[in-house]
């Protein structure tokens, strides 16, 4: 077992990390005997990394497993408990910025940069992992700039964004960049079969409809309910033929996306304090000693503050369903020979694309990518949804194909 077997359709990235931390020096030695440079293969290790990839893809597992293979004493073994350390975020020479909010605050990085001075305390590393670094302005950027330019020699900098051009040139220049791609259909599928017992069938479908995305993917395969929330999602849009229809099916959208986002919290806080507690070598059922239940408040603090943003996260999976659904549609409509997302209600999708004319489709189309800018720029959700739903069952009303322009 390794920190690196779950990380799917990724062989590529994962070559290069694994080639970094393996000429990182040896794994056994403490920070303190070995000498700086001598084990050290300047082509593949260096300071500061860049790991790119669409939601999804990866990104902050593969950055995870890398500071795993770099703090563990064998390279990351994915069991012992320098890798359990890194798994629940706790190991001593481990530091995060993860953060739930729209901008990364410039005091944030400013600490990040005072803790990356320190030498490792028991790895060969000291490891900062930054998951969002496109949500830096530019003065906060600039803060961590002036650490990558001179980092401590046992300090190793890893930042995650959608894309290289999520960053400004100063950092880009200072990285390097590994692109994940987005993983197949079939890999995410093989996943889910080996990884989580899931059948064929249930795993390609799961696969599909979440687009490639491996945390979806997984929930939609083992969860009913998600399933079942995506598919009414769906229906609903299918469905909406009147004004009256769109202001009903708005406020069931906001239910459904409220429901979707509370399983979800719910899950993800259930498995970072089960994480957490192991991390403290604390069993299942077993109480938490006095002197341990500061960290665990701390942790509850954090996932009631993160709480907050995830009904928006609901609504934007909730656009990010329908939005599949008309990208078929207008794919049938152009004749394109390219799977489809909803191919389990294939012929659904079909007898819209029939019944309607591309212009119509794009126009939902459009109006999914506004009600996303409306609801970023604070609308109230009910109502970009209604204006959504409104433009939708003006797509959904058979019009005869070919309507003068
Ligand atoms: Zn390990």
């Amino acid at each position: 077992m390794s920190v690196w077997d779950d990380l799917t359709g990724q062989s590529a990235a994962i070559e290069v990390f694994r080639a970094a931390a393996n000429s990182a020096g040896p794994t056994s030695s403490s920070p303190a005997s070995a000498s700086p440079g001598a084990a050290t293969a300047p082509d593949s290790m260096t300071h500061s990394w860049l790991v790119t990839g669409p939601p999804g893809s990866g990104r902050s597992n593969l950055a995870y497993a890398f500071a795993s293979a770099l703090l563990c004493r064998n390279g990351g073994c994915g069991v012992c408990a320098d890798c359990r350390q890194v798994a629940a975020r706790t190991h001593p020479d481990l530091a995060v910025l993860a953060t739930d909010r729209v901008i990364i605050s410039i005091d944030e990085v400013r600490r990040l940069v005072s803790s990356s001075q320190f030498s490792p305390s028991v790895s060969r590393y000291r490891v900062v992992v930054i998951e969002d670094a496109d949500r830096m302005a530019e003065r906060t950027s600039n803060v961590l700039l002036k650490a990558l330019e001179e980092p401590p020699e046992r300090t190793v900098w890893i930042l995650c964004a959608p894309s290289e051009a999520d960053l400004l040139p100063t950092i880009r220049s200072r990285v390097r960049s590994v692109r994940l791609r987005v993983p197949s259909t079939a890999d995410v599928a093989a996943l889910l079969v080996k990884r989580d017992g899931v059948d064929d069938a249930t795993a390609l479908r799961a696969a599909r409809e979440s687009q490639s995305h491996i945390g979806m993917a997984h929930r939609l395969a083992t969860n009913d309910e998600a399933r079942a929330r995506r598919a009414e999602t769906i229906e609903l849009a299918l469905s909406v033929r009147s004004v009256g229809d769109a202001v009903r099916g708005a406020a069931r959208l906001l239910d459904i996306a409220g429901a979707d986002a509370q399983a979800i919290t719910e899950e993800r806080d259930a498995e970072e304090r089960a994480a957490a507690l192991r991390s403290l070598g604390i069993e299942p059922g077993q109480a938490i000693p006095p002197a341990l239940r500061s960290q665990i408040k701390n942790l509850e603090d954090d996932q009631k503050r993160r709480a907050t943003r995830s009904l928006r996260d609901g609504i934007d999976r909730i656009l990010t369903d329908l939005l599949s659904l008309y990208r078929d549609v207008v794919l049938v409509q152009l004749g394109a020979q390219i799977e489809l997302v909803n191919e389990a209600i294939s012929a659904r999708v079909r007898q819209l694309a029939e019944g309607n004319d591309s212009s119509s489709t794009l126009a939902a189309m459009d109006a999914i990518a506004d009600a996303r800018r409306r609801i970023s720029a604070n609308v109230a959700p009910a109502l970009a949804l209604e204006a959504l739903l409104v433009t939708v069952a003006a797509a959904n009303s058979s019009a005869p194909r070919k309507v003068p322009q």
